[in-house]
């Protein structure tokens, strides 16, 4: 055991230090080393490890095994070397805003309405946190008021290690049962933890907590949350997304809302009048067809679902075939066929051989596409419509 003196236990904001190099081996492409002190955080806890250099070199990833703090870096450092190590701060100042905004959250969310987080993770741009219990969005809403609240009183956040005698005394979340020392994380007015993370050293630095969704999980929440400055960054995309729509429907991005509804209801209208006038059309094209004529109607515009009603339609007005094709973007035709009583899947089948075509459907109706010429199409067509089975 090479003893590793865990440096961010006892001062969070250090990021320069100095060790010696106790072990070095290598793994996979890169090289692993432990070192007699260090202020690098390993990964644990649902936070993500610390990045940053020792005597220059890129420590990529932490990671404690069998109790040991393993560094690995891009190129070895011998055994016996001493190195200048630099955590990378605004990683790990990030990684402490979500860590200690979840202790404030969770620790109010406990408070407030007895439950316990079972789930904690620092993604990569946001944090889960799985509770156990459901909880209403208004219940979400004054915990995260509570919480911010904590944060703009700037406590003091204190870590301690508490032996287990007076441990009995003491009202603290635990994920799972801890045997011998325990290290307690206290936040006034928030929360009391057993934690092995590292934390800002007052609730200020925060800077904000704020739920962005909560989804049911395993009988209770996963909460999406982000703090500090993934906050900010949240709040400037969705403000430039706001502006976007706003400058869209012409309204100010905190009324922008509005604007997008009126657009639905004037959508819902113009819907409302294509419908009407998509029916007189297919009325007048449907007062051209003759009982003993095949119909063959090229029209522009109509998606799959008008050609399927103009179609049928048009099949009611005569025991025959009739086609409806449409042209598509980027070439070829969109098609239904249909046939009152009809069958036309070998005809159906034989025109995709023949016009490199795709489709099917019932006997009496198919739809698909055809990547041919409109003439090809209607000269197939009329060698061919007389050919189904009734
Ligand atoms: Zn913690």
């Amino acid at each position: 055991m090479h003893n590793t003196q865990p440096l961010y236990y006892y001062n969070s904001l250090q990021t320069s230090f100095s060790a010696v190099v106790t072990a070095l081996r290598p793994c996979d492409d890169h090289w692993q080393l432990t070192l007699d002190n260090t202020a690098f955080y390993p990964e644990g806890g649902g936070q993500p490890a610390d990045h940053g250099t020792l005597n220059g070199i890129s420590v990529i990833d932490v990671q404690t095994q069998q109790g040991e703090i393993w560094h690995t870096v891009t190129s070895p450092i011998p055994v016996g070397t001493v190195v200048q190590g630099e955590v990378e701060w605004n990683r790990r100042l990030d990684l402490m805003q979500q860590h200690t905004g979840e202790h404030i959250l969770s620790g109010l969310l406990h408070r407030m309405f007895s439950t316990e987080n079972v789930g904690f993770h620092i993604g990569q741009e946001f944090v889960t946190m799985d509770i156990n219990a459901p909880l209403t969005w208004q219940q979400l809403m004054q915990a995260e008021w509570a919480a911010n609240n904590v944060v703009w009183q700037n406590v003091a956040v204190d870590c301690k290690i508490v032996p287990p005698q007076q441990l009995q005394t003491l009202q603290y979340r635990s994920k799972k049962a801890i045997e011998g020392d325990v290290r307690i994380v206290t936040i006034p007015n928030a929360d009391c933890c057993a934690c092995c993370g590292t934390h800002l050293p007052f609730t200020g630095m925060v800077g904000q907590i704020k739920i962005l969704d909560a989804q049911r999980y395993k009988g209770g929440i996963r909460l999406t949350v982000v703090c500090g400055g993934r906050a900010l960054t949240d709040y400037n995309i969705k403000r430039d997304q706001l502006a976007k729509i706003g400058a869209a429907v012409s309204m100010p991005h905190n009324r922008a809302a509005d604007g997008v509804e009126t657009l639905q209801q004037q959508l819902d209208q113009l819907k409302a009048q294509l419908a009407t006038t998509r029916n007189l059309w297919f009325d007048a094209l449907c007062a051209t067809v003759s009982p003993d004529e095949s119909p063959f109607v090229v029209a522009d515009g109509l998606d799959g679902e008008a050609m399927r009603t103009l179609c049928l339609r048009l099949c009611q007005h005569t025991p025959r075939p009739c086609a409806v094709l449409c042209p598509k973007d980027g070439g070829g035709f969109a098609y239904a066929v249909g046939q009152t009583d009809g069958n036309l899947t070998e005809l159906v089948r034989d025109m995709n051989t023949a016009l490199h075509g795709k489709g099917g459907g019932k006997p009496f109706l198919c739809m698909g596409s055809l990547q041919a010429e409109i003439e090809q199409i209607k000269e197939f067509w009329n060698e061919r419509k007389d050919d189904t089975t009734q």
